[in-house]
């Protein structure tokens, strides 16, 4: 029997080595590693997630007729060195895993590799189409997936007639939120599995537990594709950008996570989507705005990923080497109202959308140096979706500007005005956004406009930086926001800012 070994985010059977297989020739096999498990701080939820998918994963496995060696060891190389001993396989295959390491490994173990057919866009196409230019935009990425995939297309011309409908997305709150009745996330009830999951993991996890919101098991991640298509995909994309205080989920597909390991396919979602559309279920602008997250924005950190590891991991162009704040992971560590309601909805739900991580405490973390290393092993631990391939591009690149500008060529620092305009934070909190300077100084402007001082030689020669350096050149309190930063970040640094 040849062994298809198949990885924790690889569960899928049209995925790679798996989709060759046959029961009567295959046998599979799939690890739990305890030092993986026992190796860092993770989210409760997310272990959770990914331990209940495998387990129930290779259930429906032996459904279909499949041997599956399902191993508890010390490590993944200890698991299969005693899946090879007992079982004598005569060759052990993988499909491509999905992190640097992980393909390290299989080579070191001599484990031969399938291509993986996980993302739509192989990562070697990624590198052709990028070789040779200048930039590497996501938008002419993007283009260039929709005409190749097909996706929301009249022929070789986009559908409705623009590739972008950004302009009727990302805009404030509504004001009047009873006109948006943003449907209610499907939950499912916990059962024996999800017990013994969770009674065997280590004290070191945190958060809540948890509540059946994260699906882990295929029919659950389809239930909740339906559920997105039918029911709130309608309103996705006008307010994409918006927080808000009382409301997580928004109209976000809360999909990721299920993408991530195997359990939807990118191309599976995207067809449903462009059903829904063709159907006349959906507006343009909302299947686009999202169409363009799946196939655009996460099929291009897939490939900046493997184009620029691994030494991309460890860049730190600004220098930043603060560590941590308390603030990440205690709520009450902290009075600014926005960071404090994220880091509870993260404990919560081990989630948050793309703008509480981009501009809340991605922002934040930009704007005081918080070491890139630090916050991508946070965020990697703390989100239901975290896995390297995803969190080093959109910490190191697109939130902390630690590529230099590689992959996004203006740093995304906002102060309060930002937060203030796009959600409900501001009012009630013990700040005040308008103020850089004074005690009840807003911390997100005031480090906003030391960070362009401390940063002015560099950003003060990129085209879309310089006015924003100029201004703060000419700041008449320019010295009191360096005094006021300074104690911005001991406070931020003892947990009492
Ligand atoms: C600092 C930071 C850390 C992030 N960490 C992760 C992570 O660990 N795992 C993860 O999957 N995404 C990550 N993202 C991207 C994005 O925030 C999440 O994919 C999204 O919030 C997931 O929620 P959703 O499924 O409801 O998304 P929706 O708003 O419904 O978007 C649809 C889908 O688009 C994809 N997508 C959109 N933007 C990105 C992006 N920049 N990178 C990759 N996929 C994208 C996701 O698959 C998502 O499910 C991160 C972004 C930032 C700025
Ligand atoms: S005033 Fe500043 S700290 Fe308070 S919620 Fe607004 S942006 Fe956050």
């Amino acid at each position: 029997m040849i062994t298809v070994w198949v990885f924790g985010d690889q569960l899928n059977t049209a995925i790679g080595a798996l989709a060759e297989a046959s029961p009567s020739t295959h046998r599979v096999l799939m690890v739990e590693s305890q030092r993986k498990i026992a190796s860092r701080p993770w989210h409760v939820q997310r272990s959770h997630f990914y331990l209940a998918s495998m387990r129930r994963f290779a259930d429906d496995l032996r459904v279909k007729g499949f041997e599956v060696d399902y191993r508890h060891a010390d490590t993944m190389t200890a698991g299969l060195a005693a899946h090879r001993k007992e079982l004598k396989p005569t060759s052990v295959i993988a499909t491509e895993p999905n992190s640097y390491r992980a393909r390290q490994l299989l080579e070191q173990l001599k484990v031969a590799m399938v291509e993986s057919n996980q993302f739509l866009c192989h990562h070697t196409d990624f590198a052709e189409w990028a070789s040779g230019r200048k930039s590497l935009k996501m938008e002419d990425f993007y283009r260039r997936q929709r005409a190749r995939l097909g996706y929301l297309m009249d022929g070789e011309s986009p559908a409705g007639g623009r590739w972008n409908y950004d302009e009727e997305n990302r805009q404030p709150p509504p004001k009047k939120q009873s006109d948006w009745p943003w449907p209610a996330p499907v939950t499912d009830d916990l059962d024996q599995l999800d017990t013994d999951v969770l009674s065997a993991l280590p004290s070191t996890h945190w958060g809540e537990a948890p509540t059946g919101l994260w699906a882990t098991s295929r029919d659950g991640a389809v239930r909740r594709l339906r559920h997105f298509v039918d029911n709130v995909l309608p309103m996705f994309g006008p307010h994409e950008d918006a927080m808000l205080h009382d409301n997580w989920h928004l109209a976000h597909s809360l999909l990721s996570p299920y993408m991530n390991n195997g359990l939807l396919l990118p191309s599976e979602v995207c067809d449903a989507v462009q059903q829904a559309f063709d159907d006349g279920k959906v507006p343009i602008a909302s299947a686009e705005g999202f169409i363009r997250q799946v196939i655009g924005w996460r099929e291009y950190v897939w490939g900046l990923y493997w184009l620029w590891m691994p030494e991309y991991a460890n860049e730190n162009a600004l220098g930043a080497v603060r560590p941590l704040p308390p603030a990440f992971t205690d709520a009450n560590a902290t009075k600014m109202r926005c960071i404090s309601r994220c880091v509870d909805d993260l404990d919560k739900r081990a989630y948050l959308h793309h703008i509480q991580r981009l501009m809340i405490l991605g922002n934040l973390s930009l704007t005081a140096g918080v070491s890139p290393h630090a916050v991508t092993n946070w965020m990697w631990e703390s989100f239901i979706d975290g896995a390297e391939w995803v969190m080093v591009p959109n910490v190191v690149g697109m939130s902390l500007h630690a590529d230099g500008g590689r992959m996004a060529t203006k740093p995304y620092a906002s102060g309060g005005a930002y937060v203030s305009k796009m959600s409900d934070y501001c009012k009630g909190c013990a700040y005040d956004r308008t103020k850089r300077v004074g005690d009840d100084a807003c911390p997100f402007t005031t480090l906003y406009w030391d960070f362009l001082l401390r940063h002015q030689e560099r950003f003060v020669r990129n085209p879309r930086m310089s006015t924003q350096v100029r201004a703060a050149q000419k700041l008449s309190d320019g010295d009191a926001v360096q005094k006021r930063a300074a104690d911005v970040l001991h406070m931020l640094d003892t947990g009492r800012l």
